[in-house]
C-alpha cells in the first residue's frame, strides 16, 4: 500500500475507555517522522481540539491541534468556503470556542446558518424555537453530527439527530452533516491536508462510519481489532476493508 497521508479516528484506535492502545503512541512518531500527513478523526461535538489534544497528550501521544479533524473544524471550513457570515450556534461544551478562534461568533442578527451539535441541555422549547424561526427567515441548516443516542455513564443520552430531524420537520430543510460518515467531512479532512483521495487511508475501528464512509469517497479503509471492533460485525457488513490489521500499532505492517 503506497500512501501519503492517513486519517486516523482517535475514539477506539489510539485509545479505549481510559487507555491507549499499546504501541499506539510509538506508531503514530514513527509515521510524522516518516513524512505521512495525518489527520486524527473525531465525531465528537462537545468538545474543542484543545481539550481533545490535552487527552491525548496525557496518554504520550504527540499530537497537536491543528492535526485534530472534528465536525466544529469541518463546519467551519464548510462555512468559510460558502461565504456564510452569520451563524447561531445551539451546541454545548468547549465547541464554541472553536468557532471563536477562527473568527465565528453565535449571532442573532443576519442568520445565514443555524449550527447544532449535541447541544445536552442548552436543548430547551425556547433555544429550539428560535432555530425554527431562523430557518423560516431563510437560513441554512448544519447539523454537526445526525447521531440517534450516545452511552454515557448513567445511561443512554439523546445526540443531535432528533434534534436536527425536528427542524428538519418543522421546516422541509434538509441539514448540511458535517460529521462521519458524510462525504463532506472526508473530502474537507482531505483538503485540510492538500492529498487526494487515493493517496490516502483511513484508519478506524467502525465498519460503517470510517471503513464505509471512506471506501465511499474513493479513500482506502483499514480496520482495527480494537475499540469497537467485533468479529460478527465484520463478517455481517456488506462493507468490505481493504485490509484488517490487530491494531493501529501495527499500521507499518501493510505500509
Ligand atoms: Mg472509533
Amino acid at each position: 500500500m503506497s500512501k501519503q497521508a492517513f486519517l486516523i479516528d482517535i475514539d477506539g484506535v489510539l485509545y479505549v475507555g481510559d487507555s491507549p492502545v499499546p504501541g499506539a503512541a510509538d506508531a503514530i512518531s514513527d509515521l510524522k517522522k516518516k513524512g505521512y500527513n495525518i489527520r486524527f478523526l473525531s465525531n465528537t461535538t462537545r468538545k474543542s481540539r484543545k481539550t481533545i489534544v490535552a487527552r491525548l497528550t496525557g496518554m504520550g501521544f504527540d499530537i497537536g491541534p491543528g492535526e485534530i479533524f472534528t465536525p466544529a473544524v469541518a463546519a467551519i471550513s464548510f462555512i468559510k468556503k460558502a461565504g456564510i457570515s452569520g451563524v447561531h450556534l445551539l451546541t454545548t461544551g468547549d465547541v464554541d470556542k472553536e468557532f471563536a478562534e477562527a473568527g465565528i461568533y453565535s449571532c442573532s442578527d443576519g442568520v445565514d446558518a443555524v449550527i447544532v451539535g449535541d447541544a445536552g441541555d442548552n436543548f430547551s422549547y425556547e433555544r429550539m424555537n428560535g432555530a425554527f424561526r431562523f430557518l423560516l427567515e431563510g437560513a441554512g441548516l448544519i447539523a454537526l453530527e445526525k447521531d440517534r443516542y450516545w452511552m454515557a455513564g448513567d445511561g443512554m443520552m439523546l445526540s443531535a439527530g432528533p434534534f436536527v430531524s425536528a427542524l428538519e420537520y418543522a421546516t422541509g430543510k434538509t441539514a448540511a452533516i458535517m460529521g462521519k460518515p458524510s462525504k463532506t467531512f472526508f473530502e474537507l479532512a482531505l483538503d485540510s491536508m492538500g492529498v487526494g483521495a487515493s493517496d490516502t487511508a483511513m484508519v478506524g475501528d467502525d465498519i460503517m462510519t470510517d471503513i464505509g464512509g471512506s471506501i465511499s469517497c474513493g479513500i482506502d479503509g483499514i480496520l482495527v481489532r480494537t475499540g469497537k471492533f467485533r468479529p460478527e460485525t465484520l463478517q455481517a457488513a456488506e462493507v468490505k476493508p481493504t485490509a484488517v490489521i490487530r491494531s493501529v500499532a501495527h499500521l507499518e505492517t501493510i505500509l
